[in-house]
């Protein structure tokens, strides 16, 4: 098998599944327990809290780390929470057209609850109009809310001139938050850009089932889930020790060896990228200002890349696709018609995305089924 869907799901490391192994056998009480097992639990999901925030060079006297199930419902705690408890601030809302749906559908469902959502377009060169983006502040924006590395083409977003306007701006009471599901691990960023951060684990060879919020403590949140008050009284539940720590451990594990594995990924990119541009009838979108390595798309402009990505899953080389050849119903990938405004580039987008186990050797097997496949394709 050959495996570039990395930005959908990464293999858990090993150490990892190990770790979870141990814990649910040694670390199975419920850490809210006044127990002394639970409060030894406690106490080191305090501690596991306090090293993510380290690794992410954010202040613990100023951030709280609360634990979810992933990015998904992080961004709707961010979001929703944020815009349902500080409504009498004001109700205008932004965010841009390429987010993901975890974003995307939230704000659909708050401009339900009368909210007013500007979507920004995103250049062609993958970064956001800075005048445009001054011009539409107003004194009634309380949130904004904008990826980093973006999880279709892999552009990286200007999220450092955008904090520039908004730290200019005469209002005080925006509120900055990143979904960076693609970042962590996968780009270097100055987290302490944002008021709030969304982060996931099985996107850097962690388990699945476990993410967290980041947010300054002063930051006040509606929960989304009642219940028994853990997590600040903002996501109720029993905590997880074994996911937590797993998270933890592969956040602290695959930072250590950020640049290491930047450097191979991106040796990755440029070989495929190189590869990519010799074959007629492929278009690689890679305009971009700033693009992480991880991540590359391209369209099959004469083939349906439907077609194209079941060849190669029967040949076992997994890339990833919007469109599918089961349902009849064309998908479009929001992000890149939104890039490109090419309805034809947008249904037939491919993305296929690495990770540190990908090897140059896999990459040149992939070239050439994907070469073959084309010339196969008879029409369409
Ligand atoms: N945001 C981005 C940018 C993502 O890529 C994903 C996963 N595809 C999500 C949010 C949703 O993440 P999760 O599956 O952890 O809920």
């Amino acid at each position: 098998m050959i495996y570039l869907d990395n930005a959908g799901s990464t293999i858990v490391d090993e150490e990892v599944l190990k770790l979870f192994i141990e814990d649910n056998t040694n670390n199975f009480a419920n850490p809210s327990s006044l127990n002394g097992f639970g409060m030894k639990e406690n106490y080191d999901i305090v501690n596991y809290k306090r090293d993510i925030l380290n690794i992410l060079k954010l202040n613990p006297s100023t951030y709280d780390v609360i634990f979810t199930s992933g990015a998904t419902e992080s961004n709707n705690l961010a979001i929703l929470g944020y815009a349902r408890k500080n409504k009498n601030k004001g109700k205008h809302l932004i965010t841009s057209k390429i987010e993901h749906p975890s974003v995307l559908n939230v704000f659909k469902e708050l401009e339900k609850e009368g909210f007013d959502v500007t979507y920004l377009d995103i250049k062609e060169d993958g970064t956001i109009d800075l005048d445009y983006f001054k011009s539409i502040l107003r004194a009634e924006t309380i949130l904004v809310s904008l990826m980093y590395v973006n999880n279709e083409c892999g552009c990286v977003l200007n999220l450092e001139e955008i904090k520039d306007i908004i730290n200019k701006s005469n209002n005080k009471k925006i509120v900055f938050h990143s979904d960076l599901a693609q970042t962590l691990g996968k780009e270097k960023v100055n987290c302490s850009l944002f008021d709030m951060l969304t982060i996931s684990s099985y996107k850097i060879h962690g388990i699945k089932g476990i993410g967290a919020l980041i947010k300054k403590r002063n930051i006040e949140l509606e929960p989304l889930v009642y219940g028994g008050g853990q997590e600040f009284n903002l996501r109720s539940g029993t905590l997880s020790y074994p996911l937590i720590h797993s998270f933890a451990f592969i956040v602290k594990k695959y930072t250590k060896d950020f640049e290491k594995n930047y450097a191979y990924v991106q040796s990755l990119y440029y070989f495929t990228f190189d590869e990519l541009n010799k074959i007629n009838g492929i278009k690689v979108h890679d305009k971009f200002k700033r693009h992480c390595p991880f991540i590359i798309n391209f369209s099959t402009t004469s083939k349906e890349s439907s077609i194209v990505v079941e060849a190669l899953s029967n040949k076992e080389i997994y890339v990833s696709t919007k469109s599918s050849c089961s349902s009849k119903l064309k998908v479009i990938s929001h992000v890149i018609y939104e890039l490109t405004k090419n309805e034809n580039e947008a249904t037939n987008s491919i993305r296929i995305s690495f990770s540190k186990y990908n090897t140059i050797d896999e990459i040149s097997v992939f070239i050439n089924s994907l070469k073959e496949i084309l010339n196969n394709i008879k029409g369409r």
